[in-house]
């Protein structure tokens, strides 16, 4: 018996709320609250559609902490999930702490001035949860997320110690659209414009972005050219999984879209420094996201698969050995069963379970932790429950 609060109805909120409704035993009471009341009553009416349940919808703007304390104090939830942008964490955290609700989010805090996110703010707030006596998730989607999970998994049950670990996103799916991104464009660009990172020896390592690549024959999907980038997950598993020398991300991009997302960045439309045009301050990229397709109309257009995993090499036994631990999840079975493409529905999912974790027992703890901190069994066998079944692969010695 449980209720819970979701802010935001965009790509990922949509699956959240239908994979919440789904586990009714669970989730007892759902609330959909977000900056668009238009957007929670569709999702409501398609839940209700597809499941015969009902929820409940709310109009709120996560940026007022003080609206939003109220908020929770008149709704009292027992855990908020927070599925808006990365902006809104610090204030849905200081919301949380103040009405006395467990918080879980799916992207670490980024200042909204400054292309940056970082965990240091949200893990800033470990005593004062601890002290509230409240738990904070953070970033219980795929990537971060599952990924974390699979880490912590390898750890506890193929290695003794774990050497180096490529995490490996593939997307192979076609929406049929010139150009578009597949969760908020924003935040998309933002994340792959900036240099890339990875972490060795201890030591944070900078590259030209997108200027280091590899082909990657992953299971299912095939061959596939993927990108190193830097991904907020490496922050935190650096420094958890211990004896760790190296850890990277990569993810796959097509000829096609780096070559338009070149031609935004040198016309200068992925800036996110304000411009004055006809009088108005206007950020380009937020205009670009104007035009761009909305992520969420993606869904009844894509077809093919993601393949996400953690390629992990350690010792065990005396011995090297390697691993690729991995979902490989259907755009067109997403979108059959909650009205969605793969990128939201492999988020939204783990988001659901990480709910489950909190309200369960199973990972209650005071404090603000991020996922690979916590017991990965109990999250591992609901993702196969859930619809994103993994497997693992032995490789060969690369
Ligand atoms: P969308 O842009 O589609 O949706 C965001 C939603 O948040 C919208 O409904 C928006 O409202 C709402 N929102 C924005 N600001 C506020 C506010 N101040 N108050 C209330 N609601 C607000 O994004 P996605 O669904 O694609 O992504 C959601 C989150 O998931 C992001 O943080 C993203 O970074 C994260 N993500 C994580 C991944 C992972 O694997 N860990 C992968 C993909 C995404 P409105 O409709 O009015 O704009």
């Amino acid at each position: 018996m449980a209720k819970v609060i979701i802010v935001g109805a965009g790509g990922v909120g949509n699956v959240v709320a239908h994979k919440c409704a789904q586990a009714s035993d669970v989730f007892t009471e759902i609330v959909l609250a977000s900056r668009t009341l238009s957007k929670c009553e569709a999702i409501a009416a398609d839940i209700l559609a597809k499941q015969g349940r009902s929820i409940r919808v709310a109009k709120i703007d996560a940026d007022d902490v003080a609206a939003t304390t109220q908020f929770l104090l008149d709704e009292k939830p027992d855990l908020l999930l927070n599925i808006a942008l990365p902006y809104q964490d610090l204030p849905l955290m200081d919301a949380c702490l103040a009405a006395g609700v467990d918080y879980l989010d799916t992207a670490n805090y980024e200042p909204p001035e400054e292309a940056k996110f970082e965990y240091k703010w949200q893990w800033a707030y470990r005593e004062k949860f601890e002290q509230a006596g409240r738990m904070a998730l953070l970033g219980s989607g795929f990537d971060p997320g599952v990924t974390n999970v699979f880490c912590a998994y390898a750890q506890k049950h193929y290695f003794d110690e774990i050497e180096t670990i490529d995490i490996l996103d593939a997307n192979a799916g076609n929406h049929g659209y010139h150009f578009a991104t597949n969760f908020n464009p924003e935040i998309n660009i933002r994340e792959i414009t900036q240099n890339g990172r990875y972490w060795e020896e201890g030591q944070w390592k900078e590259i030209e972005a997108m200027s280091v690549h590899q082909t990657y024959d992953f299971p299912v999907v095939g061959q596939q050219e993927a990108y190193l980038l830097y991904h907020e997950e490496l922050e935190s598993l650096c420094q958890n999984i211990k004896g760790l020398k190296r850890i990277r991300f990569w993810m796959t991009f097509s000829e096609k879209y780096l070559t338009h997302l070149k031609v935004l960045e040198n016309v200068g439309m992925t800036s996110i420094e304000p411009i004055d045009f006809n009088g108005q301050q206007i950020a380009p990229i937020e205009f670009l996201r104007a035009v761009l397709p909305d992520p969420a109309s993606l869904g009844p257009r894509t077809k093919g698969k993601t393949c996400i995993g953690c390629d992990i090499v350690g010792m065990k036994d005396g011995k090297k050995k390697r691993i690729f631990i991995y979902n490989v999840c259907d755009h067109e079975e997403c979108f059959a069963e909650v009205s969605s493409q793969a990128i939201s529905y492999t988020t939204g999912v783990p988001a659901m379970i990480g709910g489950m974790m909190i309200l369960s027992g199973k990972w209650r703890q005071d404090g603000v932790w991020n996922m690979e901190q916590l017991d990965p069994d109990p999250f591992m066998e609901q993702l196969n429950l859930r619809g994103l079944p993994w497997q693992v692969q032995e490789l060969p010695l690369g």
